[in-house]
């Protein structure tokens, strides 16, 4: 979806190289796709960051391309404040809009054929959460 979002927006080249990169990156691993920050994007100062806090994730990802190995923050694991590391620009505000739009102009069916199994579940996960906290039979009418 991303792909028709961009091909039918103008956006910066800057931010279509972003996404080519992140496209890479999710072809060594699709889970990157799930954590990924859409709307702001991601620095490897963030990145980095991240994996010292909630462990090994992003680092490994970035290794195993073999692209990015080269960078001294992948290697050490440590970002300064002067690094001018590589930024994986996000999508702006207006990137939910454009996914509606998106979705109102394409059949559901379309738009299922073409995304990963792996997002459809987490659709599914995410519309059975939401179903459960915001969704209830209507109340038992009592007769007197
Ligand atoms: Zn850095």
């Amino acid at each position: 979806m991303i792909d028709e979002i961009i091909l039918k927006n103008s956006y910066q080249d800057s931010v279509i190289e972003s996404y080519d990169k992140l496209k890479e990156l999710i072809n060594h691993n699709p889970d990157i796709k799930l954590y990924f920050d859409h709307k702001e994007g991601l620095s490897f100062k963030q990145i980095i960051n991240l994996d010292k806090t909630y462990g090994p994730f992003w680092t490994p990802a970035i290794q195993s391309t073999n692209k990015y190995a080269h960078l001294s923050c992948i290697r050490s694991n440590i970002c300064d404040d002067s690094c001018q590391c590589i930024k994986l620009e996000g999508f702006g505000d207006t990137l939910l809009d454009k996914g509606l739009t998106h979705f109102n102009q394409n059949k559901m069916s379309s738009i299922a054929r073409t995304t990963s199994t792996q997002i459809i579940n987490e659709w599914l996960y995410l519309g059975k959460l939401f179903f459960s906290w915001f969704c209830s039979p209507s109340p038992i009418k009592v007769r007197q």
